[in-house]
């Protein structure tokens, strides 16, 4: 029996547990007889870094939020800065010691890190680097393992083994190719792993995923459905997950799920009475008899990729959303008494100023529908299907910039349409008109499992 270790790193949000390490855990439990442990190592961090704050997001009054949230942001984007920074310059990251030793004194002959985030690269390298020293000097032995959606060139070298899911890594630990049919795949997920009453949030808000990846797949700037098949999680294990959890507040981190299969889940979810959320594409199949039906099942509150109000460039997005379908969407929810948070994308290629104020329209058309705006720039991302073909979105002078710790950046420049600067510095300048139409606080953006903990 092999003792594995599997680890989160610093830095992302410490609002709820991770869900990849713990489908990942469960996965692994129920295929096979190993020790496993997991280690959620961003949470200590924020623990030992931020106890004032990690205090007063357990507290329901929240008095000032938008200021503490505010305060939060910035101290944390200093802190990451800083730590990123230090990793660079080959010093070691804040905490550096007492994480490390939480992990060498576990022993493990198998040690796993998650990269879910390009943020949490950096601790990878650091860890990877430090553990590859002890090896060398024979003061540890462990096999160590990387894996993630950010996992990227630099880590790979780093890492005994780089593996893409769980079935590989149960093949990894048992040393032999399995045959997927007498694998177990239809398992509740465990979250009593964790100290959930640790996380900055006043109640545990668990995470759940309903399928592999978005079935839509076509975004022309979405790089998150990789080459992933869609493939829905049967019914039975996530009912199981949120029983077994004792927890009332779930958020559906699937970047999209179908209207039909949201109804077969919410005929599950009803009679649990528990609260969730999740993020939706505003598509006419969504109608108020079917919002108002989840809303019944405990849906409290929809992201919706809304992204632009110009119809020219949600076509150009292949977002495949129509501008009027898409505020009649936002009406029913807000109707069937859903609250809506609406993803805008501003500056996505050619986007021209008077298709920016579009966007600005439609925002304050609608303004009694919207409770939350979550605004973001437009950024050329490797993988993305805009980069197959970027004269037809007037993208010129693409250049590539070596970094040491993450995937190369790439920068780019248009020959039509608004610039990164100009998208940027139109924001601003819209900053109160949009911020006039929130009804949350805006830094809510930035811990969105707390729209899961306002009543
Ligand atoms: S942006 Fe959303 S809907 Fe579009 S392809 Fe990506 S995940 Fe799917």
């Amino acid at each position: 029996m092999k003792k594995i270790l599997l680890v989160y790193l610093p830095f992302c949000t410490p609002a709820s547990p991770p869900y990849s390490l713990t489908s990942l855990y469960s996965f692994l439990t129920a295929n096979s007889k190993h020790s496993i442990k997991v280690l959620d190592l961003n949470l200590q961090f924020h623990q030992l870094k931020f106890p004032a704050y990690q205090k007063y997001y357990q507290t329901k009054e929240w008095d000032n939020y938008e200021f503490t949230t505010k305060e939060y942001q910035q101290i944390t984007e200093k802190t990451y800065s800083e730590n990123n920074k230090k990793v660079l310059h080959g010093e070691k990251p804040d905490f550096f010691s007492e994480l490390l030793r939480q992990i060498t004194e576990q022993k493990p002959d198998l040690l796993a890190f998650s990269v879910v985030y390009s943020s949490q690269a950096f601790y990878a390298y650091s860890f990877l680097e430090e553990i590859n020293r002890l090896k060398e000097e024979r003061k540890i032995n462990v096999t160590t393992i990387i894996g993630g959606p950010a996992v990227n060139e630099k880590l790979i070298p780093l890492a005994d083994k780089f593996l893409k899911n769980e079935v590989e890594f149960l093949q990894f630990i048992e040393g032999k190719t399995i045959d997927h049919s007498s694998l177990n795949f239809s398992f509740p997920l465990d979250f009593s792993i964790y100290n959930l009453n640790a996380y900055f949030t006043p109640h545990p808000v668990i995470p759940l995923k309903t399928s592999t990846t978005c079935y839509y797949k076509q975004c022309t700037f979405c790089t998150h459905y990789a080459n992933v098949p869609y493939m829905e999680y049967s019914l039975e294990p996530i009912y199981q997950t949120i029983v077994k959890s004792q927890q009332k507040h779930f958020f559906l981190i699937d970047d999209m799920i179908p209207s039909q299969r949201l109804l077969a889940l919410a005929k599950v979810l009803k009679p649990l009475n528990i609260k969730w959320a999740c993020q939706l594409r505003p598509t006419k199949d969504f109608t108020y008899s079917l919002l108002k039906t989840l809303y019944e099942s405990g849906l409290v509150a929809v992201i919706w990729g809304v992204e632009s109000g110009s119809q020219r460039v949600l076509n150009l997005m292949k977002k495949g959303t129509k501008k009027e379908e898409v505020i009649q969407v936002l009406k029913d929810s807000h109707q069937a008494g859903i609250k809506n948070v609406t993803y805008i994308m501003f500056g996505f290629p050619t986007e021209t100023k008077e298709e920016f104020l579009e966007t600005i329209g439609l925002l304050k058309d609608n303004q009694e529908c919207i409770d939350l705006i979550s605004t973001s720039i437009f950024g050329l991302q490797q993988g993305a299907p805009i980069l197959k073909n970027p004269e037809e979105y007037s993208i010129i002078q693409i250049t590539e910039v070596e970094r040491t710790v993450l995937d190369k950046k790439i920068t780019y420049n248009v020959s039509s349409g608004l610039t990164k600067e100009e998208a940027t510095l139109l924001r601003k300048r819209y900053k109160k008109t949009i911020e006039n139409i929130n009804k949350y606080p805006k830094t809510m953006n930035f811990f969105k499992e707390h729209l899961l903990c306002l009543n």
